[in-house]
């Protein structure tokens, strides 16, 4: 077992933060040692989670068209790809989302639309009604994720019953923007500062895969800290034809986990989700993902693209001999 890694995590067991010079040399760690670092990560997920994983499922509601020019994603109007494009999805969609993110064992369902924002759109109207309506029934609460908000947005989206929002800042300031020309990183801080503010809950992470630097890992993983976000969702490059980035993603199963657990290390307590690019990225490792200290994953189909049948993932996390929760909400 190696000591240095030992000692941060019982140091981090102890409520102490982790400093950056010590999470850099986690992020170093190679070999055989992968292998204590992940057991450390386990133990500080169980110390703040137990053996409870959450879960949580989206719809697309808008796809397609986007103005942005993210280079990884497949709705920018900017690159020929595949996607089918729709606009705004009518609320039965919505409602028929949320339950099956019921039957699924979802904790929430996230109702997400391309575009950079829905300010003076009729189509964010739409959504805090449907979000109002659905709120009152039996499913799990909506979430949104529908870019860029202002402070009156969020203050209608908490009136209409929406506890919390999605928006990624997706990698460090200083790389973003080799991801982004179109917008600013602090356009995206900006909203989580204004959502914040107005009481949300805030679900942002980031992707990996798409060239960053491990400096630009741990720099995103810290200013989450520093935003004091509830859920980190880490997605990992699926790689799309017709877009900038469509060469592939340098990472191998083991350096997705290392990243996985060195991010537990520096947000003990906060929700860790596994997200899109999973299935691909992982493949056989899949099941390790909460061995890394994640504590939640997304069940059913991404936005553009297949998950893993929702069935095989509940046996998955019951062969683990974790539990979901039935019925009962949880906190991240
Ligand atoms: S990530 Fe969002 S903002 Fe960026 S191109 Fe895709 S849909 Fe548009």
């Amino acid at each position: 077992m190696n000591a240095k890694i030992e000692k941060i995590a019982k140091n981090v067991l102890e409520e102490n933060e982790i400093s950056y010079d010590e999470a850099h040399y986690l992020m170093e760690i190679s070999g055989i040692e992968i292998y204590d670092l992940l057991y450390w990560a386990n133990r500080i997920r169980y110390n703040s989670f137990s053996n409870v994983v959450n879960l949580c499922s989206i719809i697309s509601a808008r796809q397609g068209s986007c103005s942005e020019d993210c280079r990884f994603c497949s709705q920018s109007s900017r690159y020929k790809t595949k996607i089918s494009k729709f606009p705004l999805i009518e609320k039965e969609k919505i409602a028929e989302a949320v339950e099956k993110g019921k039957e699924y064992k979802s904790d929430y369902v996230g109702v997400v639309t391309s575009g950079y924002s829905l300010e003076g759109s009729d189509n964010f109207d739409k959504i805090c009604d449907d979000a109002y309506e659905l709120s009152k029934k039996d499913g799990p609460p909506v979430h949104t994720s529908i870019g860029t908000i202002t402070n009156k947005m969020a203050e209608k989206l908490v009136s209409s019953g929406v506890e919390m929002i999605n928006h990624n800042l997706e990698t460090s300031e200083d790389y973003y923007p080799n991801i982004c020309t179109t917008h600013t990183y602090e356009d995206r801080v900006d909203t989580i500062k204004i959502a914040k503010s107005a009481g949300l809950k805030i679900c942002s992470g980031g992707i990996f895969g798409v060239g960053e630097s491990v400096v630009d890992r741990l720099d995103l993983a810290f200013k989450l800290k520093e935003l004091d976000v509830d859920t980190i969702p880490m997605n990992f490059l699926s790689p799309v034809k017709g877009t900038p980035l469509s060469v592939g993603n340098s990472l191998e199963p083991m350096d997705i986990l290392k990243i996985i657990a060195v991010y537990r290390f520096i947000l003990p307590d906060k929700g860790i989700k596994v997200a899109g690019g999973r299935e691909e990225n992982l493949r056989d490792a899949q099941s390790w993902m909460f061995y890394a200290g994640a504590n939640s994953t997304m069940i059913g189909d991404y936005l553009t693209t297949k998950g893993k049948l929702p069935e095989d993932d509940l046996q998955m996390i019951k062969d683990l001999g974790l539990k979901y929760k039935e019925g009962e909400m949880q906190k991240h």
